[in-house]
């Protein structure tokens, strides 16, 4: 299906070099399903002039070519992103980078950055999945609108693997789909443990830029488990400003760093950093103070990756099934950049 999209689109010509969008490589990716047609279109330089006018044939041609189907087109700017290379030979052996988001206490926000950063990096053009290790709290169907998901297992190359959920482009395993909120407290332990790991190993993800780990909160011998399990490439804290001078935050820190664990800390995000009101569009409010993630980041040597201030949109886009980032601009704008500096420090620094 994506070979006979990509002869039709090829009927669209760029006015100015007067080639067609895929022989120029301006197509840069298709993702279709009978009922879906994804495209990423990717115009090398910044504000081309006919990048609306080319946005919109290649989606009047794919409408025609495909009434059933639901057409995404979505245009971009810049150069194509580098693709990180994928490991191989390991049971995650089709994904690329590992990122573990983590904090040092629940609540700050970390299953929701893990969501919008997710949709951030998908909207930049790479293949994105996230496992929601959060035993304690596994919010990743909700964010995703995918409760209720009941992953079935398929055979492949005689072994048993977990078909995760897909939404949004993300491809999405959550230890939320084994068990019923009221039964995370029994699967603490060694059961949460067991799960991990299947969920790790055994999850069909294909090919994959980017895998977001959603850890749990805090630092605890779950997280010396799932690291030793999942090789993870870069690790992601994520604080409020009231939390971030408390210990929770530097223990966090600490284990990455560890000379066993050895992972390096992209960063700090500093979350709800402030509030502005709609009405007052100019004001911001330092409701849980100002300026402590940036001392911290300081004071230990680690980035500040990028400071969200409290959004509405962003409440409900967690609450409502569809991550920010994926509908507001305003919040694709302060994910971007946070996504901009991780895509640095991951993929083109090796
Ligand atoms: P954690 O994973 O750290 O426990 P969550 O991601 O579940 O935290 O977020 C806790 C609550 O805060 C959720 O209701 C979420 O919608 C909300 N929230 C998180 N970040 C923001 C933000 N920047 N603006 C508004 N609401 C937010």
């Amino acid at each position: 299906m994506e070979e006979k999209i990509s002869r039709l689109l090829a009927a669209v010509v760029h006015p100015e070099s007067g080639l067609d969008i895929v022989r120029s490589g301006i197509l840069e990716r298709i993702a279709a399903t009978p009922e879906r047609i994804a495209v990423t279109l990717r115009f090398p330089k910044a504000r081309d002039p006919f990048a609306v006018k080319i946005k919109n044939r290649t989606e009047e041609l794919l409408r025609e070519a495909y009434p059933e189907a639901a057409v995404v087109v979505t245009a971009m700017e810049g150069g194509t992103a580098p693709r990180p290379e994928p490991k191989t030979k390991t049971t995650t052996g089709g994904i690329a980078k590992v990122i573990a988001v983590a904090s040092g206490k629940g609540g700050v926000g970390k299953s929701t950055v893990t969501a919008n950063l997710a949709i951030t990096l998908r909207n930049m053009g790479f293949r994105v999945g996230v496992l929601d290790a959060d035993i304690y709290g596994p919010s990743q169907p909700k964010m995703f609108g995918v409760e209720g998901y009941l992953p079935d297992a398929v055979r492949e190359e005689g072994e048993d693997r977990i078909v995760p959920a897909e939404s949004m482009d993300v491809k999405l395993m959550s230890i939320g789909f084994f068990i019923k909120p009221t039964d995370a407290l029994l699967w603490r332990g060694a059961m949460a443990v067991n799960a991990l790991k299947q969920m790790i190993h055994q999850t069909q993800w294909g090919g994959l830029d980017f895998l977001l780990a959603d850890l749990p909160p805090g630092t605890g011998d779950i997280h010396l488990s799932i690291i030793g399990e999942l090789k993870i490439d870069a690790a992601v804290i994520v604080s409020t400003p009231q939390q971030v001078a408390v210990a929770d935050v530097v223990r966090g820190v600490e284990m990455f760093r560890n000379e066993n664990v050895a992972i390096p800390v992209a960063g700090i995000i500093e979350n709800m950093a402030w509030f502005t009101p709609e009405e007052l569009p100019d004001n911001r409010y330092y409701i849980f103070g100002r300026g402590g993630a940036r001392r911290y980041a300081e004071e230990h040597g680690v980035e500040l990756l990028g400071e969200i201030p409290i959004i509405q949109s962003i409440m409900e886009g967690a609450d409502g099934g569809r991550p920010a980032a994926g509908i507001d601009p305003r919040v694709e704008e302060y994910y971007r950049d946070i996504a901009q500096k991780i895509v640095e420090k991951t993929v083109e620094s090796c």
